[in-house]
């Protein structure tokens, strides 16, 4: 056992290692030919003047070539903006298009396909290695050590792995420029599905998508004595490679709007934005469908579900994020904070970041219709909108929501800042048929469902009164019912009226 798990951290190790190598790879020539492919018209004639110095010169490093290319734009702004003429003043953000146009050398030849198997394809292999090893040990958890090892408590390798996440998420957001390589490595696999070159984004979701299977068949070894978790885990790899990643990339090669069919409004919080409606609109019946499956699900399948089945349909079998959470994240479920601090903070956060998200939808709409921009003569649709994106969809979401996971647990953006499960939690908790069934009797206050409740739930506490467990925060991960040992826990459906809270 020991062997296979070895191998399999040798090979993860080593492909990670060339992965990060191949963000130094490479050289980087500007020219006015790439100048006029990216750069907007109006705007083509000063940038080509202002790196009219490195136009041709070869760069051995994107370090350098990003610097001097920012450094020129940058320059020219402030000489823009301290003689006050602000329609001159260039917004648009032209680093990452360049630097990619720019890009010479091993990863724009072929022989980029053997960094791609050295990097991601080795890497897979010694994750899905490792994971497989654990079908030598026994199925479910393993309480030795988790809260000792470096890991698994904060330790340095936890510490290490949020470092590198919370770097990567602002890199992603904020400086994707210095991405390009590994931009560049998935080009291939981009023009195979959806006809175009890669962007930032299609390396996120390929990223993600790549994760949660090799995550997935970890969890699936793992937890193989349990059905549910079976059935949840394949239902998450499902929606992801095929509603998340496969059918939004196929739409966009046939020139049809790109969606993710799972992603639900709050959590979409852009699917009513101007330009969305109107891509969609424009795009035919295909589009029109797509804006009716948007609106149907939030405003009919949210609740008419979450009657039926609690949140989990979606938190737990469906969602992205979850779906990331219960797989990357599942060797940190334990670090979820349990106090009753937690759960209050928690509470007026999510709300509050519901009530934002419904505002800003709100005052979109109200631009949308009307053409106005601006309600009750200070709030403005564009500022909330962008202040929204910056804030709770690229910071609380990416930055803090997957950064966190070995510091914070894997469910931070779950439970304290997505609307959607806001939304969703408040029809579990007040017309649900979804409830935890608690037989008290049993409980031998062990207390392993309430460390590995990804959700800061004191499940001991409900398990010792014999009460059912109907809190809005409760995804039905099934964890705390697969880890007990006395057969305490069910997740179960029946007459709202018959919980017993
Ligand atoms: S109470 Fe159980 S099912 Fe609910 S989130 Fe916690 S571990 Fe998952
Ligand atoms: S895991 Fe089961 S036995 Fe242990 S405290 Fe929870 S309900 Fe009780």
């Amino acid at each position: 056992m020991k062997q296979l798990q070895r191998l399999g951290l040798v090979l993860f190790i080593s492909g990670f290692t060339c992965w990060i190598v191949i963000l130094t790879l490479g050289q980087f020539r500007l020219t006015t030919a790439i100048l006029d492919q990216v750069v907007k018209p109006e705007h083509r004639a000063v940038v080509q003047t202002r790196t009219a110095f490195m136009t041709n010169r070869l760069y051995t490093s994107n370090v350098a070539f990003i610097r001097d290319f920012n450094g020129a734009i940058s320059g020219y702004n402030e000489e823009m903006r301290a003689k006050q003429v602000w329609d001159k003043v260039i917004y648009e953000n032209y680093t990452f298009d360049v630097t990619k146009g720019a890009s010479l050398g091993v990863l724009t030849s072929p022989q980029s396909r053997l960094w791609f198997w050295l990097s991601i394809g080795l890497a897979t292999l010694g994750g899905l290695v490792y994971a497989l090893s654990g079908l030598k040990r026994l199925p479910g958890i393993r309480n030795n050590y988790l809260y000792r090892h470096p890991a698994t408590d904060r330790g340095w390798i936890g510490i290490s792995v949020g470092v590198f996440l919370i770097g990567f998420y602002i890199a992603l957001y904020f400086y994707p420029e210095y991405l390009t390589n590994w931009v560049l490595l998935v080009d291939p696999v981009s023009r195979a599905l959806n006809a175009g070159p890669a962007s930032r984004w299609f390396l996120y979701g390929f990223l993600y998508t790549m994760v949660i299977l090799v995550m997935g068949v970890r969890m699936l070894v793992n937890y193989r004595h349990s059905p549910y978790q079976q059935l949840r885990t394949v239902s998450v790899m499902f929606f992801q490679i095929s509603f998340a990643f496969l059918i939004p990339e196929i739409m966009q090669r046939l020139n049809q709007p790109y969606q993710d069919l799972k992603n639900i409004w709050p959590l979409d919080y852009t699917f009513f934005f101007d330009y969305k409606i109107n891509e969609k609109l424009q795009a035919g019946s295909l589009g029109i469908f797509l804006l009716v499956w948007g609106i149907a699900l939030a405003l009919i399948a949210v609740p008419v579900m979450t009657y039926f089945f609690g949140k989990r349909w979606y938190c737990s079998w469906v969602c992205g994020c979850g779906g990331l959470a219960e797989t990357l994240g599942d060797p940190y479920r334990h670090l979820s904070d349990k106090r009753l601090k937690a759960w209050q903070i928690e509470r007026v956060v999510v709300h509050s970041v519901l009530v934002f998200a419904v505002v800003m939808t709100a005052l979109v709409l109200y631009t949308y219709f009307t053409g106005q921009s601006t309600v009750l003569g200070f709030l403005d649709s564009y500022s909330v909108r962008s202040t929204y994106g910056f804030y709770i969809g690229s910071i609380f979401a990416g930055v803090v929501g997957t950064g966190f996971y070995p510091l914070m647990g894997n469910r931070v953006w779950c439970r304290f800042g997505c609307p959607l499960a806001a939304y969703l939690g408040l029809v579990q908790r007040f017309k649900s048929r979804f409830r935890i069934t608690t037989n008290g009797g049993q409980c031998i206050s062990c207390g392993n469902c309430s460390a590995y409740c990804e959700m800061g739930i004191d499940v001991r506490a409900y398990a010792q009164r014999g009460q059912d467990i109907v809190r809005s925060s409760c995804v039905g991960c099934g964890i705390c019912s697969a880890v007990c040992p006395r057969g305490v826990l069910n997740l179960e459906v029946g007459p709202v009226a018959s919980r017993r809270i």
